[in-house]
């Protein structure tokens, strides 16, 4: 493995953000690394990959920056780069909850749960397991037992969260997402919010559980759902299974694709064979639109597309609504 995809983020003031975006970006092109890194007045967010000795210059710079010393890297060996190209950008927030009165977690959080002290906990019965992420993230991997917020934005939760509030009532309420960042400011909320009877959260998220020597990944099912081109990585090392399922027949996947309609691109989980059937489309909608990828890239020809239309027509794959365009 000559690689490297390093993981992280740091709630720090960064004054000028669209200044610091533009520099930075530069700094991390000239290191050769690619990624996707966000650039907020409350800190920074990024995955970047590259090789041994690009990864291990920019992690010295960022431990040298005044801003971010002492900032925890995930790393992940690899055996490509896990990105196309270079993106870092200056956004607003970091993670996109738009509340009202915005949470810093230098001031209120949840109490911070090693992988162990988490381990032991979430088997506590008197504890309720959220999971902060996307429920397309859930459906491919999670923790057992945890609750899926039946919401189709992280910024819905909140909302969810106060609907549902009896399921949390007298309990320990813990929330866990990817590297540990949404859970900064959701177990704030929570917190500042009177949920629960205690709020506590994974440190350094399920990337960091994976890792952990004592708990190697335990009591997580499934695999764990990336935003890079792997976009699924291995989390239980003692008892593995898969939770994912076919989008076209329900069996056991976990294989990730983009819907073939560009104004789509909904991933879902689905075989080779299933997805050539299907004309790699979630939809009849996206198996018709005139620009389905899936076609073009295959060079299907015309008698063949018609052809698996007319099957799809037929059968009860016809009724499946389109997913869409991620929110
Ligand atoms: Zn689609």
């Amino acid at each position: 493995m000559k690689y490297r995809v390093l993981l992280y983020y740091h709630y720090v003031t960064i004054e000028d953000p669209v200044e610091f975006a533009d520099e930075h970006l530069q700094f991390c092109k000239d290191l050769g690394l690619k990624g996707r890194i966000l650039v907020a007045n409350e800190g920074i967010n990024g995955t970047v990959s590259g090789d041994y000795e690009q990864t291990e210059k920019y992690i010295e710079y960022m431990n040298n920056h005044p801003l971010f010393k002492g900032m925890p890297f995930k790393i992940d060996e690899a055996d490509t780069h896990a990105f196309k190209k270079m993106h870092c950008r200056p956004r607003p927030e970091l993670v996109n909850l738009s509340l009202e009165d915005d949470i810093n977690p230098h001031e209120i959080t949840g109490d911070y749960l090693s992988p162990e002290e988490w381990m032991e906990a979430i088997q506590d019965e008197n504890t309720v397991v959220l999971d902060v992420r996307n429920d397309y993230e859930y459906d491919v991997g999670h923790f057992r037992g945890a609750i899926k917020p039946e919401v189709s934005t992280f910024r819905d939760t909140p909302e969810w969260v106060r609907q549902n509030k009896d399921l949390f009532e007298g309990k320990r309420v813990l929330t866990y997402c990817t590297g540990g960042i949404r859970c900064e400011k959701f177990s704030g909320w929570l917190k500042r919010e009177g949920i629960g009877e205690n709020v506590g959260q994974l440190h350094g998220g399920i990337a960091t559980y994976a890792k952990d020597e004592n708990t190697k990944g335990q009591l997580w099912d499934g695999q764990m759902y990336v935003f890079d081109e792997r976009l699924t990585v291995p989390i239980n090392q003692v008892d593995p299974t898969v939770i994912g399922v076919d989008h076209y027949d329900g069996t056991p996947c976990e294989r990730y694709v983009n819907c073939a309609n560009p104004e789509c691109n909904a991933q879902i989980l689905c075989s080779e064979e299933n997805q050539h059937n299907h004309l790699g489309a979630c939809s009849m909608k996206c198996a018709e639109h005139p620009r389905n990828r899936y076609i073009t890239v295959h060079n299907i020809p015309q008698e063949e597309v018609e052809e698996r239309l007319e099957a799809m027509r037929n059968s009860d794959f016809a009724k499946t609504e389109m997913i869409g365009p991620r929110a």
